[in-house]
């Protein structure tokens, strides 16, 4: 269908104006201009349901963040070099939900940034220089990160030093212990190093594979990984952007599904609700060798209002008891997602933890064949149906589900609804 004249007109200034990096999502691209809640509405007034977003992770627009944000730029912003009460007692709270091995926190304002620290930290801490990353992984946009972001495609080279294993996809690896299999194929990943002469410096994973394709796995699999990375001298770091901030609803942070204790944990998206603020989070005999001979410091990072922001949602995640509703509503959505699974042939797996879910679209399901054209189809008819969702994976054939924690059992027949009627016509 031919985009009306304000979609076209936008669509063209953007394209002259910021380039061809700046992508956007959908073939009839959406004009958001307000939020609320799990709630999205362009500028014709069309009403969305917003699947996709874990940076409003407590809900757009939430009033408990924007009253915070604003009180406190009224009185004063600047940058960490002065004493200020915030940044001490956000740390005290936010450390207080990580183990007790975790005991120091430093913050900046995007999680490339963060990670882009922590692969500083855990060379400076090992000595060595070798990273290793998932297939599909993504790490952020500043080069050392983007080295190690295979998401970024072909045209992104890797670090010469980063190795990458086969993410933990248990639906296609249901023939083997998932664990057991992930540590050989990082151990195969430091042998391959160490044979080309790259020491070991440390294993970055975001714990849910968000951009493998959401693979949330058992709990307890990544263990034997962990202990893997640790015996060969290096360091694990627990990329929390995705899984962060009660978003699996089993535990606060992603990693802890899986009793692991990671040694640096870096964090951004979900926790200023939208205000940038990032963070990590480290034991401070691993900081130490970085922090005794260079000094950091980031000017936005950490100042009064992001804590602020960050103080917020923290609040507001433990007020309303986020955590909890975000496993009781993420449990009763997957409960449906599979009803439907049962109804189409095409919906080849359902999993997740919490609200954090993906849905696998194949043309075979014996076979498990993935079915990108499907999935994007179906993302585009889920839009006309005013839900927002993207896919993921090495496939591109995973449907991301992942609202606002504020998403609620009421959303819950809109989003299948959706689905449903989207998954029938285009199976028909
Ligand atoms: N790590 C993961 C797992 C991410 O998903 C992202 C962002 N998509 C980043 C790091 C980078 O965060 P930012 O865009 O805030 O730099």
């Amino acid at each position: 269908a031919a985009l009306d004249a304000t979609t076209r007109e936008l669509t063209e200034r953007r394209a002259h104006n910021l380039g061809a990096s700046y992508r956007l999502f959908y073939r009839d691209p959406v004009h958001l201009v307000r939020g609320k809640g799990q709630y999205l509405w362009d500028a014709e007034g069309k009403k969305y349901l917003d699947v996709y977003n874990n940076v409003a992770s407590i809900g757009h627009c939430h009033p408990a963040v924007v009253d915070a944000v604003h009180e406190q730029m009224l009185q004063l912003n600047t940058h960490t070099r002065y004493l200020h009460e915030r940044i001490l007692d956000y740390s005290e709270a936010i450390l207080a939900t990580l183990p007790p091995e975790i005991d120091r926190a430093m913050y900046m304002c995007t999680g490339s940034e963060a990670n882009d620290l922590a692969i500083r930290i855990a060379r400076a801490w090992s000595g060595g220089t070798g990273i290793i990353v998932t297939q599909e992984a993504y790490h952020g946009t500043s080069d050392l990160t983007s080295g190690v972001s295979p998401a970024l495609g072909s045209g992104q080279p890797l670090s010469s030093t980063t190795r990458l294993v086969n993410a933990p996809d248990h639906y296609r690896k249901d023939d083997v212990d998932l664990g057991d299999w992930f540590a050989a194929e990082i151990q195969k990943q430091i042998d391959d190093m160490q044979m080309h002469g790259i020491k070991f410096a440390g294993f970055l994973a975001d714990s849910i594979f968000s951009s493998d394709g959401v693979l949330p796995g058992d709990r307890g699999f990544l263990k034997k990984a962990v202990e893997v990375v640790h015996r060969n001298g290096g360091i694990f770091i627990a990329d929390e952007v995705q899984p962060g901030f009660a978003r699996t609803g089993e535990t606060f942070w992603g990693f802890a599904r899986h009793g692991v204790v990671p040694d640096i944990v870096t964090t951004g998206k979900p926790m200023g609700n939208g205000i940038p603020v990032s963070g990590l989070f480290a034991r401070k005999d691993v900081l130490a060798a970085f922090s005794d001979t260079i000094p950091y410091f980031n000017t936005f990072g950490g100042n009064p209002v992001s804590m602020a922001a960050a103080q917020a949602v923290l609040k507001v995640i433990v007020g309303e008891n986020l955590q909890k509703h975000s496993l009781d509503v993420g449990r009763q959505l997957q409960d449906e997602l599979k009803t439907l699974q049962d109804k189409y042939d095409v919906v080849g797996d359902v999993r997740g933890a919490g609200l954090f879910i993906g849905l696998e679209l194949v043309s075979d399901r014996r076979l498990k064949t993935p079915d990108k054209v499907l999935a994007l189809d179906l993302v585009e008819a889920l839009r006309h149906d005013g839900v927002l969702t993207s896919v993921a994976g090495p496939y591109g054939n995973v449907l991301k589900l992942r609202p606002p924690l504020s998403f609620q059992f009421e959303d819950i027949d809109w989003l299948v609804g959706a689905l449903d009627r989207g998954l029938s016509t285009l199976t028909r």
